[in-house]
């Protein structure tokens, strides 16, 4: 559909991520119009629209979202097998009736940023932004060093992404070094002949990142976990929240004021 220049820059103001999703949404409010050009004020009519419908859909929130990244529909670096995780996720989150929860806690109706978030990516890519959420879960794949001979192909160095992998003089003996290894797993899948091999498979995790008005990245707890002590985790991390939560702050602020040893020791 044809946009009038006012309405084409208007449109190029808005954040990139979305801008997509707002040209499909305004193209469909001027055709509902029966319009074949799109002008500003179908951008206007479209953006009171959404926030009206925020506004209504604000009365019903569930008081969590669970993301994840667009690894399960084929993407190639994911590294996730068993998706059982995300459904006990839910089943948890849903458990903690967090509307109640957040309607003592809020002044006023709890909105979309107050819930809880636990973002899921399939690999350290992290399309999906978990450094940004309450719980972030990364799917990875940590490298070893075999009892096989290295061939000195170097292909794992061409292809690691963080200069985390060095080949002795002899052009042979591969070290890994961590960091700055993330464990995406590249090296093992394309060493010919299994030096680098999977020593873990599971998840790192980042706990208290955001947005808004005091943004930080989520801070990564040592280690890698398995699915079963990424549930114990979310558990836990889900007892702090609302246990030492006050008025309905991110999981970032909740930690600022308890010791970091309170979340660790699960291992
Ligand atoms: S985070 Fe990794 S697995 Fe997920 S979509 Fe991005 S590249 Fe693919
Ligand atoms: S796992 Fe990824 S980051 Fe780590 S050494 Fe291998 S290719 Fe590099
Ligand atoms: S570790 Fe594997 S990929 Fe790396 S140089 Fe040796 S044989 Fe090649």
């Amino acid at each position: 559909m044809e946009w009038q220049p006012e309405a084409e820059k208007k449109l190029s103001r808005s954040p990139s991520f979305i801008r997509k999703k707002i040209r499909t949404m305004v193209e469909a409010e001027a055709s509902s119009q029966g319009a074949l050009l799109v002008t500003v004020k179908h951008l206007l009519d479209c953006r009171e629209k959404f926030f009206a419908k925020q506004k209504t859909s604000r009365e019903s929130l569930p008081g969590y979202s669970l993301e994840t990244c667009l690894g399960s529909d084929g993407c190639p670096n994911n590294l996730i097998d068993d998706y059982q995780l995300i459904e006990q996720l839910e089943t948890l989150l849903a458990s903690r009736d967090l509307p109640t929860f957040f309607r003592k806690k809020v002044t006023g109706p709890p909105k979309f940023h107050h819930q809880f978030s636990i973002v899921i990516a399939g690999c350290p890519n992290a399309c999906s932004r978990p450094q940004i959420a309450d719980l972030g879960i990364i799917g990875v794949s940590q490298p070893r060093i075999s009892e096989e001979a290295c061939s000195g192909c170097g292909i794992c160095v061409e292809n690691c992404p963080d200069q985390a992998i060095t080949l002795g003089k002899d052009g042979l003996s591969p070290t890994l070094s961590t960091p700055p290894c993330l464990s995406c797993g590249r090296c093992i899948v394309v060493c010919p002949t299994e030096t680098i091999i999977e020593s873990t498979r599971g998840f790192r995790l980042l706990v208290g990142g955001k947005l808004g008005r005091h943004p930080q990245l989520g801070q990564e707890l040592p280690g890698i976990y398995s699915a079963r002590e990424t549930l114990t985790m979310a558990k836990k991390c889900l007892d702090i929240f609302q246990q030492h939560n006050q008025y309905g702050e991110r999981f970032g602020e909740v930690l600022k004021h308890l010791e970091p040893t309170n979340l660790l020791p699960i291992k």
